[in-house]
């Protein structure tokens, strides 16, 4: 690895606590309303800034997810922590806009792949894009930040290579529309470390003017590996799940977000701030654990965070 590379890292990085949207939402079971309230707030307390809190789905679509207003009342406003709020639709927005002082920013979503779109959300991508474009510009109005997240980004389990051509110019759309960050989603966790890089090294050259983040899966234990490539193209920020709760429902058994005690303990021991009290959040994560009832796939969780005697 030649020097330049390392001087790549930066010095700072900013990550989107997503367990309590994308991983409750994954769970076979309904999380209790009072669990979740209660986990977010320990997730409030560690030091994470941005936190995804629930989603406005169809409650008859995602039983998961139907009390989002209910947990977005019910948790703690702390000062310098961001909520966001998954929306996937603009009645989904409305629905949000509700409740507009609870929460700060809202993630839209759509897939990379064509087929992948359909499965997931039931249109084509140009009929998700064509959504987007009016709902964004709608949220942004309202003061809200925008995040954009493009499913599939690296790789889809049911058309394999996504052309990273595709991928940006969905992004270029997205961002036309307003978006103040896009996010890249490794959603079955098929990304290596080589591609990461090149895909972030051109993304940087080619989507300036807003944040870019990864959303890496450890579907297939290379989550760690692709967080560092990504690190090592300049990207700061990333989105993961406390105990690696989490995952796609589509196809099933794709599971795993990369846990975010893991990504914290690695990017702290490499000497990058975070701000996050890790053994807070291992707290956070065993209160997790103990509300499912099932050992989670966190490696910190299990392990301890690293002491040097
Ligand atoms: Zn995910």
């Amino acid at each position: 690895m030649s020097p330049s590379v390392e001087t790549a890292l930066p010095d700072e990085v900013r990550i989107r606590e997503v367990g309590p949207r994308d991983g409750f939402q994954n769970e076979p079971e309904v999380i209790a309303t009072a669990d979740k309230i209660r986990l977010i707030d320990l997730l409030s307390a560690t030091g994470l800034k941005r936190i995804e809190v629930t989603s406005f789905v169809r409650p008859d679509v995602i039983r998961q997810l139907a009390d989002g207003e209910e947990v977005l009342r019910g948790i703690e406003r702390r000062e310098g922590v961001a909520f966001a709020v998954l929306v996937p639709n603009r009645r989904g927005l409305d629905r949000a806009l509700q409740l507009r002082d609870r929460f700060d920013d809202a993630s839209f979503f759509l897939s990379a792949s064509e087929t992948h779109n359909q499965k997931n959300v039931n249109r084509s991508i140009e009929e998700s894009l064509v959504g987007l474009e009016q709902s964004i510009p709608v949220a942004r109005e309202a003061g809200i930040g925008c995040t954009s997240v493009i499913a599939t980004s690296f790789g889809c389990p049911y058309e394999g290579r996504v052309p990273t051509e595709q991928v940006f110019s969905i992004a270029e759309r997205l961002i036309a529309a307003g978006s103040d960050e896009i996010g890249f989603g490794d959603t079955t966790g098929m990304a290596n470390p080589v591609q990461v890089g090149a895909f972030f090294e051109e993304a940087r050259r080619r989507l300036t003017g807003v944040e870019l983040t990864a959303h890496f899966h450890d579907t297939r234990g290379q989550g760690l590996a692709n967080v560092l490539a990504a690190l090592q193209e300049g990207v700061g920020s990333f989105e993961s799940s406390f105990g690696e709760l989490g995952g796609c429902p589509v196809p099933p058994g794709a599971t795993g977000n990369v846990a975010t005690e893991d990504v914290i303990s690695m990017i702290g021991e490499m000497g990058i701030e975070t701000g996050v009290d890790l053994p807070r959040l291992i707290e956070a994560s065993a209160a997790a654990q103990e509300v499912l009832g099932r050992r989670l796939g966190s490696h910190v969780l299990k392990a301890g965070p690293v002491e040097w005697r």
